[in-house]
């Protein structure tokens, strides 16, 4: 993706059924191919009528979305935010889950979120708790703490840095999982790209996204 207009969509980053069987090829097919495709095609039609928007980053565009023109802070705010989100989901899966957490970031689930148990029972309770659509997140703080958060609709919870997120809009898991939201939950557990959560931690020490009331 570029830093800025005009955004690309992201290839898949493994194929179609290599999730399986806790993620299906239907599912990801419409998720990634319709669903994310037409956030950011519908980003890149909002942000061809406004030029002087055209340098913002989509970091900025989801965090400062109303200084927007009032024509298009809405659509900006969530379908930038569909950009995000949908980079961040789709990354934080893979094939070969293994473990590969690092010792600084099992730490921090320790210090912050009493152990990887409890990690996954607030992960959980987030992502069941999103009344409608939403987002369930692992997120790092400016001092470097780690907390659970739930986004609605295509909200981020930028500027806070994510680390980690479980898309539970229902175009996510109801071609396999019909409303069984929680089973969704249990099997994207099972493909968390742990490396790519440590990776992220590691880079937010040191370049968190930075807000100008900072
Ligand atoms: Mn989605």
């Amino acid at each position: 993706m570029g830093p800025h207009y005009p955004f690309s969509l992201p290839p898949l980053p493994y194929g179609e059924g290599d999730l399986l069987p806790e993620i299906d090829e239907k599912t990801l097919h419409f998720h990634h191919d319709k669903h994310f495709a037409a956030y950011v095609d519908n980003l890149n039609k909002l942000l061809a009528t406004c030029p002087a928007c055209q340098d913002w980053t989509l970091e900025q565009l989801c965090m400062d979305w109303c200084r927007l023109p009032e024509d298009i802070r809405q659509g900006v705010r969530n379908n930038a935010g569909g950009v995000y989100n949908h980079t961040l989901y789709f990354q934080g899966m893979t094939p070969n889950p293994g473990e590969g957490r690092d010792a600084a970031l099992t730490a921090a689930v320790e210090r912050d979120l009493g152990g990887m148990a409890a990690l996954k029972s607030a992960m959980k309770t987030a992502a069941l708790g999103v009344f409608g659509s939403g987002w369930a997140w692992l997120v790092c703080d400016r001092d470097g703490t780690l907390s659970v958060r739930k986004t609605a609709n295509q909200d981020t919870p930028l500027p806070l840095c994510p680390l980690l997120t479980c898309d539970v809009w229902e175009h996510a898991y109801y071609l396999q999982y019909q409303n069984r939201r929680a089973d969704y939950f249990e099997a994207w557990w099972r493909r968390i790209n742990w490396p790519m959560v440590s990776r992220l931690y590691g880079q937010c020490q040191d370049t968190r996204p930075r807000y100008p009331q900072d």
